[in-house]
């Protein structure tokens, strides 16, 4: 099986990002609109852009480098243009975010 970034959503009951804390009561759906497999797909955190993975309890916790690396070596130009992308457009709101803050 090839890990996958999850896409759409999917309900779960509320969960913290291990990274930044953000609560979560959904995450993507895995690629073909099924919903995640735990210890598998890959979830990216909205507010952080953290690399996450859903346990089998549905609890999101940080992906291991050597899952990060199993990804990478399977993943296609695409998959990969889409994780930067996703990581790329949550650190730009990020930094509207922290501006705004700063003026306002
Ligand atoms: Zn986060």
């Amino acid at each position: 099986m090839k890990r996958r970034l999850s896409r759409k959503k999917f309900t779960v009951p509320e969960r913290l990002c291990p990274y930044c804390g953000h609560l979560y009561d959904r995450v993507g759906l895995g690629s073909d609109d099924t919903a995640p497999t735990p210890n598998w797909d890959i979830i990216v955190c909205v507010k952080c852009g953290g690399v996450c993975m859903l346990t089998s309890a549905l609890l999101l916790r940080k992906i291991t480098e050597d899952e990060m690396a199993e990804f990478i070596a399977e993943a296609s130009p695409e998959e990969i243009k889409d994780l930067q992308g996703r990581r790329s457009v949550i650190d730009f709101v990020n930094r509207v975010r922290s501006d705004n803050a700063k003026t306002n």
